[in-house]
């Protein structure tokens, strides 16, 4: 039940957003291999029970003071720190592209010390801002030089207010059974034939048994029964070769004489 999230903001794909959703595999963890109404009732307690953790520990950052989430808050400073070696020049005012150069030098993984800050777009060409929804340390400087609050440029969803809407969500608690209502269902559910699967074992068998297979032990088949029944009732048979009553081509006189002695 791992939650993932792609980020739509500002008309862009940024990318994957992993990093502000729960993976709730923990949560569930002993929630498997019970019967179905302990595994729905421990999910239920399970999501409950995080579900109030996470608004009391939203509530008490929210207490503090601060507005972000301490990931977006801990990579912001992180980047920052790579801020104040940069060196900002101005290209267009109009659309707010700026170039910002690293003090570093060249960058072997990350190619270039040189990277290009779209305030507009929102864009930078490291891509981290894109990805992340939080300013690089290029749109860091960007923001420095030009004396504006970088924190404007973090994506609403990691905003403490937005993030606190994700647990609103309240409970209902679940009373004893004898005071549910009436589950009221319109159709009787069938089972689609088509959709069947095939039985496991040994298929059953389409071959049409003689005296051959039949053994003393077992029932006998049906068309051997009813010649038996014929043999000892003979007046409904007729014989298709000589036309006479009391048994049939099998076992017509006429037609063993016919035969050869030691045919087929
Ligand atoms: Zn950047
Ligand atoms: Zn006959």
């Amino acid at each position: 039940m791992c939650l993932i999230y792609i980020t739509f903001t500002r008309k862009y794909l940024h990318g994957f957003f992993l990093t502000n959703v729960e993976c709730f595999n923990g949560v569930l963890k002993g929630a498997r291999f019970y019967p179905v109404t302990a595994l729905v009732q421990l999910t239920f307690y399970c999501v409950m029970a995080y579900f109030n953790k996470r608004r009391d520990e939203i509530g008490a950052t929210l207490g503090r003071g601060e507005r972000y989430t301490k990931y977006a808050l801990d990579k912001l400073s992180h980047w920052g720190k790579a801020a104040g070696g940069h060196n900002v020049t101005l290209v267009n005012h109009e659309n707010g592209t700026f170039e910002v150069t690293a003090a570093r030098g060249y960058h072997l993984r990350k190619r270039s010390n040189k990277q290009v800050v779209k305030l507009e777009a929102p864009r930078c060409t490291c891509m981290k801002w894109q990805c992340f929804g939080i300013p690089c340390s290029h749109v860091q400087a960007v923001c420095a030089s030009v004396a504006i609050d970088h924190c404007q440029y973090i994506e609403s969803y990691y905003r403490l207010s937005v993030y606190s809407q994700c647990y609103a969500t309240n409970f209902q608690p679940i009373p004893h059974e004898d005071y549910w209502p009436n589950a009221r269902v319109p159709h009787t559910l069938l089972p689609d034939p088509s959709r069947k699967r095939v039985k496991r074992g040994r298929p059953q068998t389409r071959r049409l048994r003689t005296e051959m297979d039949w053994r003393g032990n077992q029932k006998q088949p049906r068309h051997m029964q009813q010649e038996k029944e014929w043999r000892e009732n003979p007046t409904t048979l007729r014989c298709s070769k000589c036309k006479q009553d009391g048994h049939n081509m099998r076992t017509c006189s006429r037609r063993q004489q016919e035969q050869p002695p030691n045919g087929p």
